[in-house]
């Protein structure tokens, strides 16, 4: 185990599908025209890009 009191230095962000706080370093990161999205893993990367296409459809 790493117990490194070093936590200035790990980023947390929240993933923009589950809001659940993840790593910066471990995030998925999606980088758009005006938006920048960061997410846990590909399922709610997958759920985000889906509703977004639904969106911009209209
Ligand atoms: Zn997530």
């Amino acid at each position: 185990m790493n117990n490194q009191n070093n936590s200035n230095e790990t980023e947390v962000i929240e993933c923009s599908q589950c809001l659940k706080e993840i790593p910066a370093s471990e995030a998925k990161s999606v980088e758009g025209i005006d938006y920048i999205a960061h997410f846990c893993g590909l399922e709610c990367y997958d759920k985000w890009i889906k509703e977004k296409q639904k969106q911009e459809k209209e």
